[in-house]
């Protein structure tokens, strides 16, 4: 995308004097070369193919489950499970940084389609709380903290292996609680385009896929929907919790904000497809550069990490499965307790 900056900058954030300015600077020329030379296919184009492909494999979802062989009765549940996060996780992240598109008005479209149709979530208070509150403020305590994702009211075993289910019912109710802040206007346009994603879905249900009974309907949409939840709610805890956490009047510049408090996970093919390589294995390069779609950031990981690590900055990776022992062992540590604030002499 030339000429159009890659990051945002933290609101307050110290500018122009010190190190970790220079640095960004640095890192940021390095991937705007790459950026300058991606044709447009790599910077749009496979990410848009990714979710198109998603869209014309949702018929083929609701036809398999007019079938009364089991098989293929699995097959429409996982096509629309994994149709269902590609659009909502990766779509709606995607378009709600504006990264699948450079047209002002169509990224737009997109954001409305994605996160309030598709999502059942309002567009507005996504891009507030995910865009300004925590890429602004990532692991900043009682700001981009991720303490949306606690819940101190639960065990591990209940929060880790049961409240994931609660995220599609739990979604429209916080974006219907959420519409008392916003304008008449969008509130009313929220509640119109979130009605009319799940009646859609509803209604395919019935007249496409022959369900009978609005039970046996409402059943199949909370499994779609739920498919692929726990990946969902553990890779978002992974991400951030258990890592630095910085005080809101001493937080440290953004480079050492992103490289300290941002974990990748390992290339997890069926969760980057749903979810957008930012979400799992890009999300430090996500972090430092949120404009770039999910193809660029993998394409410019290498650049990124290298460059981390020539100037002996934190680089953190470790694989699922250790950051889910991890998070059952130390829960009260990470999820329950109020997490140590890091202090960075000479990095604030
Ligand atoms: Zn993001």
């Amino acid at each position: 995308m030339p000429g159009r900056p890659l990051m945002e900058p933290a609101p307050g954030a110290p500018r122009g004097h010190g190190g970790g300015e220079a640095l960004l600077g640095e890192l940021e020329t390095l991937v705007q070369d790459v950026v300058r030379t991606s044709s447009w296919w790599e910077r749009h184009g496979v990410d848009c193919a990714i979710l198109a492909l998603s869209l014309l494999s949702v018929p083929a979802g609701f036809l398999s489950l007019r079938s009364e062989n089991v098989l293929v009765l699995a097959l429409g549940i996982i096509i629309l499970g994994v149709c269902h996060y590609t659009l909502t996780v990766k779509g709606s992240h995607l378009a709600t940084h504006g990264a699948l598109t450079e047209s002002k008005r169509w990224s737009r479209i997109w954001e409305l389609f994605f996160v309030e149709v598709c999502s059942s979530f309002s567009a507005e208070y996504g891009k507030y709380g995910h865009v300004k509150m925590h890429h602004g403020y990532t692991n900043v305590l009682g700001l981009g903290d991720s303490s949306t994702w606690r819940l101190p009211c639960l065990n591990r075993y209940v929060y880790m292996f049961l409240a994931p289910l609660l995220i599609p019912v739990l979604t429209p109710l916080v974006a219907v609680e959420r519409l008392r802040k916003v304008e008449l206007r969008s509130a009313v346009r929220t509640l119109g385009l979130i009605s009319l994603g799940l009646y859609a879905h509803y209604w395919l249900l019935l007249n496409v896929s022959g369900f009978r009974s609005p039970g046996s309907a409402l059943l199949c949409m909370f499994t779609t929907r739920s498919l692929l939840a726990h990946p969902y709610l553990h890779v978002n805890i992974f991400q951030h919790i258990g890592l630095p956490m910085f005080s809101r009047d001493k937080k440290p510049q953004r480079i050492h904000m992103m490289s300290l408090g941002v974990l990748n996970l390992p290339r997890l093919p069926v969760l980057e497809w749903a979810f957008g390589h930012s979400i799992v294995s890009c999300h430090v390069e996500h972090h430092l550069f949120p404009r770039l779609s999910d193809n660029m950031c993998l394409k410019v990981k290498p650049v990124v990490s290298r460059f981390l690590q020539e100037k002996r900055l934190p680089y953190n990776e470790d694989s699922y499965l250790a950051r889910f022992w991890l998070f059952l062992s130390r829960y009260e540590e990470f999820m329950v307790q109020t997490p140590p604030i890091t202090e960075l002499v000479g990095l604030q």
